[in-house]
């Protein structure tokens, strides 16, 4: 395979792929709740959360029922948190879903139910990382800030610096090079942040990128290459799902969703390693996911169980 050197870009001379990059954006964007006109800034932090790890095809109607049912910070911070994780359904990752429920406590109690506007206060709220919060300047304020999500990592790790991946970690150079990469200009920086995230998860996909359709091809120093191999292939194992313990404890999860409340033994018939079980609804009810009230096991600040025989049909909303 023959390589050719390509001479490493500059905020400067990223400035074609990034005309490029907006001028595709503006034909292929997706049209999602959340970038429509008039979203407030909470409706943009609620969808960064929901997205994280998760496709934005199943977040969607979720993102959309919590708008309609909560909202506000307010309203959020206002509901139990059994209704919050059962709203939650099958985001995956349920923890996010309570350290959301506190984000909106802090907001409406500090910030008299306005989502703050600066990264630094932003990333001082429950649950939020770098990345949300950057995001949360530039799409729901309007301001320059370096968002960097795995599409962006992967988009710059191919045309910029020639790779098929980025680092397994998020690497100090790697952040100092995507910031330098951000456009001057507010408008222009959050048009960079969301056409790249948009090219990265369209388009220059990790395991298929249409290089056939890629507006940049002609830039993309990856390419340029003659498309080098993966150099950390190894320690990029696919995770495996089946078995593990975040199965098990989704199995639970959505068993006390469904039915709002269960006695111990009837969790057996939800996985068959008894070990393994166990530990989960330990780590359950050491997250805050669940709580037991001796065998009784239910979501967090749901109302008592029934007594069996009186009530038949479960009770969380
Ligand atoms: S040419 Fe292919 S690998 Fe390079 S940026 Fe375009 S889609 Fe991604």
């Amino acid at each position: 395979m023959v390589r050719v050197s390509a001479p490493i870009p500059t905020a400067q001379t990223l400035v074609p792929v990034q005309t490029e990059l907006a001028l595709w954006f503006g034909r292929n964007a997706r049209d999602l709740p959340w970038r429509r006109r008039g979203t407030s800034a909470w409706g943009v932090l609620l969808s960064e959360v929901m997205s994280q790890q998760t496709p934005v095809a199943r977040v969607a109607p979720l993102w959309q029922r919590w708008m309609d049912r909560w909202p506000t910070p307010a309203d959020v911070a206002g509901a139990p948190r059994a209704q919050i994780l059962k709203e939650w359904a099958n985001l995956g990752y349920p923890r996010r879903a309570l350290r959301l429920h506190e984000c909106a406590g802090v907001i409406t109690a500090q910030y008299g139910g306005e989502v703050p506007s600066t990264v630094e206060e932003l990333r001082a709220l429950p649950g939020i990382g770098e990345y949300t919060a950057a995001a949360v300047v530039a799409f729901a304020f309007g301001r320059r800030s370096s968002v960097v999500d795995t599409n962006v990592r992967r988009v710059l790790a191919r045309v910029v610096e020639g790779k098929a991946l980025p680092s397994p970690s998020y690497s100090a150079v790697e952040r100092r090079l995507a910031q330098s990469l951000v456009p001057h200009g507010d408008d222009e920086a959050a048009l960079w942040a969301v056409s790249s995230m948009e090219f990265g998860a369209l388009i220059c996909t990790a395991r298929a990128p249409q290089c056939g359709l890629c507006p940049v091809q002609k830039h993309c120093a990856w390419r340029l290459a003659g498309y080098p191999v993966d150099e950390h292939a190894d320690a990029r194992r696919p995770q495996r799902f089946e078995g593990t313990d975040r199965q098990v404890r989704g199995k639970v999860m959505r068993y006390l969703r469904d039915n709002g409340f269960a006695q111990r033994r009837e969790l057996d018939g939800v996985w068959p390693d008894a070990a393994q079980l166990e530990s989960c609804i330990v780590s359950l009810i050491v997250d805050g996911l669940i709580e037991n009230d001796g065998d009784v096991l239910h979501l967090p600040d749901a109302p008592p169980p029934p007594v069996r025989g009186v009530v038949t049909s479960p009770v969380v909303h």
